[in-house]
């Protein structure tokens, strides 16, 4: 069953309004900043993942290139899962500034769009979920085999690229009023290089050598960046098509049991759409939930 927007055109949905408001800021110049940044944030790590793979060869890599990519990994997720997806787009948890702070960083870390631009997105989603206006609904396409694949490729990297830059005045007032929040935000790009810096200076502190740096750069930093990216990106692809669905949502949210360590708890997505605003997403004790024992830490 598929909830096809037939007679919906992309210019409509561009032009969507909602209270009032477009749910989309109508700019071709900020539209075509946004998508070189989407593009520039995939494609380099994409490369440099592929690179670093074919180095294995003359550049093998040990306990502490896993260790810098693992951690540094863990972190800047749990600063998305915890950070921009439970504390900042649901407010499902108090936190205080200098908490606050962190958590805003280590999601920019992730290269995943700022704290406003990613809240902004997130909370479209929850508004249309798998409906006209969805930023990344994979269920908006033809029927059948190749409008499923254009709607796994869509929903999982292709709608960033569009460079669509979500309304902030009507879906993330609340952090455009928080100045502190506002001002890490404008920062976004110095919290992206901040993350590849640090397993870089480790690498090469560590080893006393360029070389160790350039390993850390490459798995700590943009191996890193990339695996993060498709981890997200899953519960917006495979977390819409597929995946047990204990919860009668009014959407085609799936839990997925298989990406609950890797994705913090976010893949228990159907739970998540079900209680939108609640801190726990895995309900049950098998549910494994990092990002509530994060957050309760
Ligand atoms: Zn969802
Ligand atoms: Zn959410």
């Amino acid at each position: 069953m598929s909830t096809q927007p037939d007679n919906i055109s992309q210019e409509k949905l561009l032009l969507r309004v909602h209270q009032g408001q477009k749910i989309i800021i109508v700019s071709d110049y900020l539209q075509t900043i946004y998508r070189r940044l989407a593009l520039a944030t995939f494609l380099i790590p994409c490369l440099v993942t592929v690179v670093a793979i074919g180095l294995l060869w003359y550049l093998k890599i040990g306990w502490l290139e896993v260790c810098l990519m693992l951690s540094m990994l863990a972190l800047t997720t749990l600063g998305i899962e915890v950070g921009f997806h439970r504390y900042f787009s649901h407010r499902a948890f108090q936190a205080n500034t200098p908490v606050r702070v962190i958590l805003a960083i280590l999601g920019s870390m992730a290269a995943q769009g700022g704290v406003i631009y990613w809240v902004g997105h997130h909370r479209r989603h929850h508004q249309y979920t798998d409906q006209p206006g969805d930023p990344h609904s994979p269920n908006l396409h033809e029927k059948g085999i190749v409008g499923w694949l254009q709607g796994l490729w869509h929903s999982h990297i292709a709608w960033t690229f569009a460079g669509k830059v979500p309304n902030s005045v009507l879906f993330a007032k609340d952090i455009l009023r928080d100045s502190v929040i506002s001002k890490v935000n404008q920062l976004y790009l110095v919290w992206v290089f901040l993350g590849l810096a640090i397993p870089t200076v480790i690498g090469g502190v560590i080893t006393e050598t360029w070389i160790g740096a350039l390993q850390g750069l490459m798995w700590g930093g943009f191996v890193r960046i990339f695996l993060g990216q498709q981890i997200i990106s899953a519960t917006n692809s495979i977390c819409h098509l597929y995946g047990d669905r204990p919860f009668n949502t009014n959407d085609r949210s799936t839990n997925n049991i298989w990406l609950a360590i890797f994705s913090c708890g976010q893949s228990w997505h159907n739970n998540h759409h079900a209680f939108p605003n609640s801190a726990v997403a895995g309900w049950e004790w098998w549910q494994i939930d990092i990002g509530t024992w994060a957050s309760v830490f």
